[in-house]
Formats: structure tokens, sequence, C-alpha cells
């Protein structure tokens, strides 16, 4: 014990002979949006920073002699007075950092004094600015690895997410050690830091002479291990989560603080908290029944697409978007679906001129007439009109008009009575201007992707793919495995809202860009034109930034490769697909109280 101990010693009051240790409990343990140290209840879930005084109190008093407004005592939640005689399980909670002396006084008549040591626990941004740890949010890394001068704890740095630990005690009795752990949003320990070193700072000019004030490195709040392992900032990286919390603890690892991870702090539409994507991610099969087209095995499917999974949400949880819980995705391994899909127009879109189309339906003959001058949707009612008569399902969607299309084509997807994809088969067709197809999936020769003219409808091949395993809700991104893309070169492609498809929010990608994930993040990047609702890359516009994730050619497995969104990608992100868009893809995900480990 120290020789300022004796604080408050004088002839009228007690000597100190207990010290007891407070945080300043100003995070939002039960994510209330409201420090746990405000409001005159503490909920069970808040109290995890609170000191519960020991059975030899109760009975006595606690009258403080200064410093009063630093602490404050609770009982079963609810604020308890000072100089009131103590239940048992009487709690302290810390409000602000300082000294608080205390007098405890016992029935028999006898007295001690207690000094009670409030630390605060808070954070700093790159710009020196506090961070509140109940209505602010720390947010996953943007910015590619930069040297900082670790020796100067008041540098300015220009990076919106880094946040430096800083510590605030009562002059002479530092908290000591700390380390930093990242919990997820689950609650399970992601990643912690070794001790942090602690430098000296400026308490600020409001704060009291009696306060010493510590610092560590700014830290990085990184979404995988190629962020995380980089020589350039290693000491002071650790790997987080949307939804999760980074948590300092005191050597013995102690909880003393927590702040929440979300989206980016300051953004031109202010704090951007939690959002979840709605995904179906479904791998389809080589053949029916046969092999899927990534893993192997089903459940080697499932689990790789999983994992692609999360790691892109990993990496846009940059923008404060999760895509849930991924051990309980629902990954769906399918069947090619048969030719079910009758194409009208799907070359150029002309109208008809006139003539009979003849198909085979289960088996069955099935015709119908088109008349001169008719539109595809013309004829696309005709023949759903044949269908249902025939005791067939039809359903009508139109596609996108293609840049060289007089009008856009019209597909019409036969079912049997009992739902199931029906298996179509053109016999012949008079009619001399209006194209008639079906479409077919062979993934034996890899998957006909769209060129430059066909993009926004897509082929027939992919038409027909998509449109068998469509739920219908537009607000779900529809994820494909296929095995690979014929013609080479391309491993994933998006078919975003703008373009005006009747296949919109649905991203393809082939078992290479599961594979690359590491170097070209393609299923990140792909869902990225989606949920941006973007078909472009920053780079056609000449400008090439080879670190952001929508750049179109970069290929880097370090974390200088394509793999940070800026702070205008996630304010659009939010326009575009969040709740008040017109599709809203994203829904906000309020955070609920984490139950933080111990140790
Ligand atoms: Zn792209």
């Amino acid at each position: 014990m120290r020789s300022d101990l004796s604080l408050g010693g004088s002839a009228t009051q007690p000597q100190v002979t207990e010290r007891i240790s407070l945080i300043a409990d100003l995070d939002d343990d039960d994510a209330d949006d409201r420090p746990d140290g405000e409001g005159a209840f503490v909920s069970p879930a808040a109290r995890v920073d609170l000191v519960t005084l020991d059975a030899r109190f109760t009975g006595a008093t606690l009258s403080p002699t200064r410093g009063r407004e630093h602490a404050r005592l609770v009982a079963n939640g609810k604020l308890f007075g000072w100089g009131e005689r103590l239940p048992p399980g009487v709690q302290l909670q810390g409000l602000s950092p300082g000294r608080t002396v205390l007098v405890a006084r016992w029935p028999n008549g006898r007295e001690t004094g207690i000094s009670v040591d409030v630390h605060g626990v808070t954070m700093r941004d790159g710009q020196r600015r506090p961070v509140d740890m109940a209505s602010q949010r720390a947010s996953l890394q943007r910015t590619p690895p930069a040297r900082v001068d670790l020796d100067d704890v008041d540098q300015v740095i220009d990076d919106p997410d880094v946040l430096r630990v800083v510590l605030r005690s009562p002059e002479g009795t530092p908290l000591g050690p700390i380390t930093v752990e990242s919990v997820s949003a689950e609650g399970a320990p992601l990643d912690t830091t070794a001790d942090l070193r602690l430098l000296r700072t400026s308490c600020g000019p409001e704060a009291s002479s009696e306060l010493a004030c510590v610092a560590t490195a700014p830290l990085r709040f990184v979404v995988d291990d190629v962020d995380r392992r980089h020589p350039l900032i290693a000491a002071r990286s650790i790997k987080a989560e949307v939804g999760g919390a980074i948590v300092v603890r005191d050597a013995k690892g102690k909880k003393l603080q927590a702040i929440r991870v979300a989206g980016p702090r300051r953004t031109e539409a202010g704090p951007i908290g939690r959002y979840r994507l709605a995904i179906r991610p479904i791998v389809m099969r080589l053949s029916p029944g046969g092999a899927p087209s990534v893993g192997g095995t089903d459940a080697g499917a499932i689990a790789a697409l999983r994992q692609e999974l999360a790691v892109a949400s990993g990496i846009w949880g940059q923008c404060g978007i999760s895509f849930g819980p991924l051990s309980q995705m629902d990954v769906k391994v399918v069947n090619p679906p048969p030719p079910y899909l009758v194409a009208l127009g799907d070359d150029v879109g002309l109208p008809a001129s006139g003539g009979e189309v003849r198909l085979r339906v289960e088996g069955k003959p099935l015709s119908f007439s088109t008349k001169k001058g008719w539109s595809t949707r013309q004829a696309a009612l005709e023949l759903a009109r044949v269908a249902e008569k025939a005791g067939l399902k039809a359903a009508i969607s139109e596609n996108a008009r293609i840049s060289s299309g007089a009008a856009p084509s019209v597909d019409v997807a036969l079912r049997r009575a009992d739902g199931q994809l029906a298996t179509a088969e053109l016999v012949s067709s008079s009619d001399p201007t209006m194209s008639v197809s079906v479409g077919a999936v062979d993934l034996s020769d890899g998957l006909q992707h769209f060129g430059d003219t066909d993009s926004v409808a897509g082929t027939i091949e992919e038409r027909t793919l998509v449109k068998s395993v469509d739920d219908g809700d537009p607000r779900t991104i529809e994820v494909i495995v296929v095995p690979f893309f014929g013609g080479g070169g391309r491993i994933g492609e998006s078919f975003i809202g703008s373009d005006g498809s009747s296949m919109r929010n649905v991203v393809i990608i082939d078992r290479a860009g599961v594979r690359a994930r590491r170097t070209s993040l393609t299923l990140a990047h792909e869902l990225g034109h989606v949920i941006l609702d973007e078909p472009g890359h920053p780079d056609d516009y000449g400008i090439d930034t080879p670190t952001l994730l929508m750049d179109s050619d970069a290929s880097d497995g370090s974390p200088f490769g394509p793999r940070r969104l800026t702070v205008d990608d996630c304010v659009r992100a939010v326009r575009q697909s969040g709740p008040g868009s017109r599709i809203p893809l994203l829904t906000e995900w309020k955070l609920s109280p984490l139950k933080y480990p111990t140790r």
C-alpha cells in the first residue's frame, strides 16, 4: 500500500485501510443504447462491471467524504443511498474517473476509510477525438496498412477506423497491463492481443489534475489473418466482426470496458450501424444426382460455400453489413433443371409474323399459333394459355431489353401440375421472325455466360438456371455456385436491380471463384455489384485503386490487394439497398447484449 493512502486521515476521519478499484461504467453491456452508469436502474446484463461489496459490509453504512460524483451504490439494480444500512449484495458502480473516499461505519461503532479508485477506460480515434463506448462503435479497417510512430501517442493518424485505448487513473494508482480481446457476434472469443504498451498522454484540457493518463498504439480491427499478420501492423491489429465487441481486459483477464463493432462511425449520412443481408446459397450439381460443383461431397460443398460466405460477410463488415450466423445458413445442393423454359424472341425480340409453334411437354404435344404483329409478350400469353389448358402451370417473365434488341424477350417457365419443373422440347416453329427456343442447362461444358450485348438479360442457359431456383423474393440474393463458366476467364458474375431484368439480385460464381478467395474475393466483389446496384468498377472511370474491393482487375493476396470498401461505398450500399430503398436487401439489425467470456 502506498503512503498517500492516508487520504482524509485527519483527526475527524478514520484512516484509509481499504482500497477498491472500479471502472467508470460508460459502456453499454445491456445494449440499451445508454451508458450503464446512467439512469436509475442497472439491468442485470449491465451489472458486469460493478463490484459487489463483501459480507463484512452488510449492516454497515458508507458515506463519501470526497469525490462522491465518481461512484454510486446499486442494490438489485436500483440506486441505493449513501449513509443507509447496507443489505447483502450491494454493489459499487464507477461513474467517472477519479477518487472517492468513503467512511464505513458499523453499528458497533467501528469505522474505517475506503479509497475507491475509479479508472476511465475509453477510446480515442486517429484524429484524437473521444469515442463514446456506449453510443459509438468500433469499425472494421478500411485502409491498407501504414506505418505509424509507435512512440508518439498523440500523433494524428489519417485512418478513420483506428482506435487507441485511453486509461485515466487517479495519480499513483495505475491499472497495470491491459490486453484487448475481440468477441464474435455470438459472444465467442475471436482474437486477443498481447499486453499492450501504454504511453503517458495528456488527459485533455478539462480533466482534473489528480488523473494520470496513458494510451495504446492505434489499434486496427481487421477482418482476417491477411490483415492481422502483416509485419507492418501485426503488433496493433486484432480480428473483429460486425455485431461482436472489442473488450479491454486487465492483466487478470477481468473485463474493464467494451465497445461494440458495427459500421463506420462517421459518414455524410451519419453513423452506420449493423445491417443484415439475406442470402440464399445454392450449389448446383454437375448433373441430376451427380457431384456438387465444389467440395466433392454435399457436406464438402456446404462447408466450402459457407466458408466463402464467411469471407465475404467479413469483408462487407467494413460497411456494417453481415450475412448473419453462417453456421445456420441453409446451403442447398440442387440438381440442374430440366429444359422447362421456353424463350420467345431470345435473339433480338422481333415481333411475330404468324405461324405455328409445336412443342412436346412431358412427352405430350403442345402447340400454339402466333399472329402477325404479335409482340413476344402476346405470344408468351398465348403459350401460357394453351399450357394451362393442358393442365400445366406457366409463369411469364420479361427480360431486360438487350442493347440490339427490338423488344424484350419473354420467358415462359413450364411446370407440371404438382409444381415440378416440366421437360419441354421444341418440335418446330413456322413463324419466320419470332424466335422460339427451349433453354437447357448443361454444366459439363460450363455455363454459357453473358457477353457485352446480352449482359442485362443473361444468356438463355443462365436464365434457365437462375429462374429454376428463384424464390420470387427480390429482397434476397441468390448465390449460385456452378462448376465453371464456358469460354474461360470469368469466375463470377452478378445480375443487379437497376438492369431492369427479370433476373435481379443474383450472383453466380464458379469453383475457381470459390478457391481464389484469398486473392480476388470474388464473391464479395460480385455481391458488391448487387449491394451497390452498380455494374461498373472504379477503375472504369480511370481511377485505378487496386486496394479497392470493387476494382475490376486487381489480384493480390496481401493486405494491399482488392479488399477495401470506402466510406462512400458504405453510404451508397445503405442508400441503394438499405431499408429506405425500392427493394431493400439490407435490414437493420439491432445489436443485442453479449455475454462476454470470462477468464
Ligand atoms: Zn466486377
